[in-house]
């Protein structure tokens, strides 16, 4: 496809999912005008070439930017180590009500990505405009967004289903953009996730244990009754794949990977928490 078409159909995308989305400024709703989307009180939204829309007006929003870390973390997901979560992710998603799935905290994209190829309508959202820029290359068919967690620019009751997935969240929000009925996904590291890593760099580690318990507490005070499926496997690790993950993971942030010993690192197990709850309004 000529570069100047492939750009029309990205913005063409966005056009599309417009409706869903409101000025995080005024909370209007939003119009396209060209390649750009614009409320009544004249806020202006610029949709990037690259597929996504920029709601957040700094250059560069959230935690430091670590562009090594987002490619890493993309190889090891495509070389299939989080597939049993994805499997989980997508099963839970079969319980959505109606309507768009927003991935909320979507990083670097790996999960929107897999959620479309499943069929799904994805609005993907991020702070950091670099994770999206990333993600807006990796799939066409998601209506990537930059905007903030805490003032989605999303209209009320637009989403069949919210995902946050290994990302803070704001529940207050979540329930807002959820139909009546709708499903949130919460996914979060299991007590087992990478715990041959967590062995080989102990002394290292600020935290050095997980535990969903707090999550789910918080989760259930919002969304009423929580249902948790745990997603485990222990898989071999490639010297490429320990490569990826020892660069990829948050948390060695700050740690010295000089120090780890990587010879016993052989295998590795991937956990996590899916938990799941529908919005009941009031
Ligand atoms: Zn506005």
């Amino acid at each position: 496809m000529p570069e100047s078409r492939a750009v029309s159909s990205r913005v063409e995308r966005i056009l599309r999912c417009h409706a869903f989305l409101r000025c995080p400024l005024c909370r209007g709703a939003l119009a396209p005008t060209g390649q750009s989307l614009r409320c009544d009180a004249g806020h202006n939204w610029d949709i990037a070439a690259r597929g996504y829309v920029n709601f957040v007006n700094r250059r560069s929003g959230g935690a430091p930017y670590d562009a090594d870390s987002f490619a890493h973390r993309r190889r090891f997901m495509q070389a299939g180590y989080y597939r049993h979560i994805e499997e989980a992710l997508l099963h839970a998603l079969a319980q959505a009500a109606p309507g768009p799935v927003v991935d909320a905290g979507c990083g670097e994209g790996w999960f929107a990505h897999r959620m479309v190829a499943a069929g799904a309508q994805v609005m993907a959202l991020d702070y950091a405009k670099e994770a999206v820029q990333r993600a807006a290359g990796l799939n066409r068919s998601v209506c990537w967004l930059v905007g903030d967690i805490a003032n989605l620019p999303l209209r009320d009751q637009c989403a069949g289903a919210v995902v946050n997935a290994f990302a803070p969240a704001n529940y207050a929000e979540f329930a807002r953009v959820l139909r009546p009925g709708g499903l949130l996904v919460k996914v979060i590291p299991g007590e087992g996730h990478l715990q041959e890593l967590r062995r080989a760099a102990r002394g290292q580690l600020r935290e050095e244990a997980y535990s969903a318990q707090p999550v789910m507490e918080h989760f259930a005070r919002h969304f009423g009754d929580v249902t948790r499926c745990t997603a485990r496997t222990t898989l071999p690790l490639t010297p490429e794949a320990l490569d990826d993950l020892l660069r990829m993971t948050p948390l060695l942030f700050g740690a010295d990977r000089e120090q780890i010993d990587r010879a016993g690192l052989t295998q590795i197990t991937i956990e996590a928490e899916v938990l799941t709850g529908h919005h009941h309004s009031i």
